[in-house]
């Protein structure tokens, strides 16, 4: 989510006139993104202003804008810690970054932190921006901002706010723009997938009782007199066509979603992160299983396999359901790939707590896993468990214990897949040898195979690749054949980017 407000906020400046600077010493305007999910953000930041207060004294008309939720949380602390910053903007006000540096450049230092995201305003949500895209056949779109959970560990909901979902179909006709644009595939975003649309609903009931929230998921987006925002369709017929609709249901269900973009021509790929194990449903399963171009993936954070650790979370499941919920969608989508995160050393954790941790992970027999050790996060309210905290030997050697478990299960899995067929989507060369490609297989798995003619092919390029070995986190293998040539041509003819106007002329 950060990385795509990242993506949001150079589009922003990009559509002001601004360029990428090739160094940070030729920036006139430098954008610290902050993200306090991350261990240690505090020190990350306060430690790259310090560094940049160099530069600016050299340069003292360069500005530098601090955003993100490290912004949301410290607020003013930010410009008191650390004086040279101009900006200082949060989560709910991402769609202002130009206009507040360039408040900052004619009148001086700004703060600007809202509270909440306004729900109509169609700015607020990232998706809903001009984007600098990364990847000319991949996107990402926000179709949810914030979290209604209150997983102990967790910052999110103080600083991303409530869930606010974007309506239906704005989401049906981004996806769509995404394609005629030349992107084949999809990261549907969320803190909370699963929980899609329903806000929605409350909305619509409020609309029904004469509250002048927008009805559920019905609001058309206009226009906007800069071009921002998305055009309703011609037809009305994609309207009328969602199951949800049909069905006369209160809400549009993620997996509504998930069957109205994967049917979008030319996407060929719809992944999503992340859904929440406690609302994880069969509808979603059943569209997985169903809809081609959703693929084989499921990342499905179990955080810790011991049902007291799970209370103490507050996640909503024991460690049971959990597993009946991977039984279900392993059972319903063949070839199922499946991902998670887990904590070790939670305030309280015991070693019986992580034993059981252990034999989940192995009974889940994990793909891959994002494993972290427990470190409180100022102002939740694991943070002060303080009397509880496992010391940091401990849960170090508990994090090495479980890295081999998740090893194994990874290597595992990788090595069933040799001599199998992969579709392989290419990312570009790999950093080691450029004439070997790197992608990623539809289940998620780093692939590499060498070029046999020339230079790898163009980022976006299909390919299917012989599998021929196999580590813990990638594979490796043989070109058979080039699928998409195509969609080659299609990302060699995007547009070029209009001609922007240097800052120092602004
Ligand atoms: S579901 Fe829990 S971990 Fe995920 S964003 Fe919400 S509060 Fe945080």
């Amino acid at each position: 989510m950060n990385e795509h407000d990242s993506e949001r906020i150079a589009g922003l400046l990009e559509d002001d006139g601004y360029q990428r600077a090739g160094a940070l010493e030729e920036a006139d305007v430098m954008v610290l993104n902050t993200c306090c999910i991350r261990e240690n953000a505090d020190n990350k930041l306060y430690g790259a202003l310090g560094r940049l207060k160099a530069v600016k004294a050299e340069r003292p008309d360069a500005l530098i804008a601090v955003a993100g939720c490290l912004a949301q949380k410290d607020r003013e602390l930010v410009r008191e810690r650390a004086g040279h910053v101009d900006v200082v903007f949060g989560t709910h006000n991402v769609h202002r970054a130009a206009e507040l540096i360039d408040h900052a450049r004619r009148h001086g230092p700004v703060v600007e932190i809202l509270t909440e995201t306004v729900r109509d305003d169609v700015e607020a949500f990232p998706s809903a921006l001009p984007a600098r895209r990364e990847s000319e056949h991949s996107a990402w779109v926000t179709i949810q901002i914030g979290c209604d959970n209150s997983c102990t560990f967790c910052i999110v909901p103080a600083v991303r706010g409530p869930e606010i979902s974007r309506p239906f179909g704005e989401l049906v006709d981004e996806v769509r723009d995404l394609a005629a644009s030349g992107v084949s595939e999809i990261t549907l975003l969320g803190q909370n997938v699963n929980s899609y649309g329903r806000d929605l609903a409350l909305s619509r009931r409020g609309s029904a009782n004469g509250n002048s929230a927008s009805a559920a998921g019905n609001s058309r987006v206009n226009v906007t007199s800069n071009g921002r925002g998305h055009a309703p369709a011609d037809d009305d017929s994609w309207w009328c066509g969602p199951r949800w609709l049909a069905d006369r249901r209160a809400r549009p269900l993620f997996a509504d979603l998930l069957r109205a973009v994967g049917e979008i021509d030319g996407i060929r790929r719809v992944r999503f992160t992340s859904p929440h194990p406690k609302d994880l449903r069969a509808e979603t399963i059943a569209a997985m299983a169903e809809v081609p171009a959703v693929c084989e993936h499921l990342h499905l954070p179990l955080q810790s396999g011991s049902d007291t650790v799970l209370r103490a979370m507050q996640r909503g499941y024991t460690a049971e359901r959990y597993l009946e919920r991977l039984r279900a969608a392993r059972e319903a989508v063949d070839d199922l790939a499946v991902s998670t995160d887990i904590i070790v050393g939670f305030p309280g954790e015991t070693e019986h707590d992580f034993e059981q941790t252990l034999e989940v992970a192995a009974e889940a027999r994990y793909d891959s896993a994002f494993t972290f050790i427990f470190s409180p996060r100022p102002g939740t309210a694991a943070a002060d468990m303080g009397d509880r905290f496992v010391p940091h030997e401990v849960s170090v050697s508990r994090y090495e214990r479980l890295r081999r478990v998740i090893e194994r299960s990874s290597r595992l899995a990788n090595e069933a897949r040799i001599g199998r067929i992969e579709e392989v989507v290419v990312e570009g060369p790999s950093k080691k040898d450029p004439s070997v490609a790197t992608g990623r297989s539809r289940r998620n798995t780093l692939v590499h195979f060498p070029s046999p003619d020339g230079p790898a092919p163009q980022p976006g390029t299909y390919a299917r690749v012989e599998v021929t070995a196999a580590a813990a986190n990638f594979l490796r293998g043989e070109l058979v054949s080039i699928e998409n040539a195509q969609a080659q041509a299609v990302a060699h003819s995007i547009e070029p980017a209009r001609r922007l106007i240097p800052v120092a002329a602004v």
